[in-house]
């Protein structure tokens, strides 16, 4: 009978470190294996040339080390770089890369698939299928940071979890995986340069604030008002702004780090002067700053940005309220990478 090899970076460096003494081994050569898994992205056991041919052969006999593949790559014309990025069991994510003069920004999924039915989001129509394990989340991250290094000429400097997916509602895993990212033993990057975005979950972000993280919080707002928020967002209806609002002041008591809320203005659906107040009123509760972002089609035809002129309102009003605003441009927009643009069409 063939033996089910388990997948080795599933283990902690505890047991990875268990394991060497159980096969009479010593300890420490699972610190060394650890090292090789993690912070040199190691793909096969052969490469582990400070192991004998007899332990590799041993850990080849035991284990399997899963890792993604990327599968295809799309440039666009500003240099956005969109990864189709291929999972062990074959499922895809996708992943990009978001260049700007200073920096490199990666963009990276926490699900394959989303449990969340926002309307405007194109990944909303693939369903979930599975959650990302820690090291599928931790392997796009390297591998944007590889490209970086090609063809940016520097590292990659901040990490959005914006891709696919919703990564509260799979919150342990996208944890571990941030625990590498900035643990000496994995990338070594700041907190201060991640940010995880949410459409919501309160009783997750209360979570995260009792567990004192230290990385960013962005809420994919999108409307203030509880009627117009469900109709675009219907889990807004199990999860309705005053629960978000009572979360989000607990977040930021326990963190004093000032949350980002994500918000498209569209035609017709949140383009009113009422809107915007809605919105004015709920940056109160906790400090916070808005980006507007631009809409990226998913041609359906049922939304569209807003105009200019509305677009204008709601930085004025935001601004006469001491409220810090950003209009942000979508990058991408040309390969399908943007926001809410992931769906794997390829
Ligand atoms: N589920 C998480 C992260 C993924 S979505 C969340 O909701 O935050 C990443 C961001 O893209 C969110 O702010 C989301 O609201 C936004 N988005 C989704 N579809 C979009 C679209 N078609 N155009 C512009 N932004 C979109």
């Amino acid at each position: 009978m063939v033996k089910h090899k388990k997948d080795i970076r599933a283990l902690t460096k505890e047991q990875l470190r268990d394991f060497f003494t159980s096969e009479g081994d010593q300890a420490f050569r699972g610190n060394q294996v650890y090292e090789w898994l993690w912070q040199k992205s190691a793909h096969s056991f052969d490469g582990m040339t400070n192991l004998s041919k007899q332990t590799r052969e041993m850990l080849d006999k035991n284990f399997v080390i899963n890792h993604i593949e990327v599968d295809q790559m799309q440039r666009s014309n500003d240099g956005t770089i969109k990864n189709a990025v291929k999972l062990h069991d074959g499922l895809i994510v996708e992943s990009v890369l978001i260049p700007t003069e200073t920096r490199t920004t990666a963009c990276v999924s926490s699900q394959v698939g989303c449990s969340l039915d926002c309307k405007f989001c194109a990944t909303a129509r693939l369903k979930r299928m599975r959650n990302l394990n820690p090291d599928e989340i931790y392997d796009q991250v390297v591998s944007i940071d590889r490209q970086s290094r090609l063809y940016f000429d520097r590292p990659l400097s901040n990490i959005v979890f914006m891709g696919m997916g919703e990564p509260l509602m799979n919150y342990n895993n996208v944890l571990k995986a941030i625990e590498k990212i900035t643990s000496k033993e994995g990338l070594g990057m700041s907190p201060k340069r991640i940010t995880v975005s949410t459409s919501g979950v309160p009783k997750m972000i209360k979570k995260m604030a009792d567990e004192a993280v230290k990385f960013n919080l962005a809420v994919s707002l999108h409307s203030a008002i509880d009627e117009t928020r469900t109709s675009i967002m219907p889990f807004n209806a199990t999860f309705p702004l005053h629960d978000l609002r009572e979360a989000l002041q607990y977040w930021y008591q326990k963190t004093k780090n000032r949350i980002t809320y994500e918000y498209v203005v569209w035609q017709g659906i949140n383009d009113t002067k009422k809107d915007v107040e809605a919105l004015v009123k709920f940056c109160r509760f906790a400090p916070s700053k808005v980006n507007l972002i631009e809409y990226n089609p998913i041609d359906d035809g049922q939304f569209q940005q807003a105009s200019d002129a509305a677009i204008t309102m709601y930085q004025n009003i935001l601004e006469e309220n001491g409220i810090t605003v950003t209009v942000r441009r979508s990058r991408g927009k040309d390969i399908d990478a943007a926001c809410g643009q992931l769906a794997n069409k390829s």
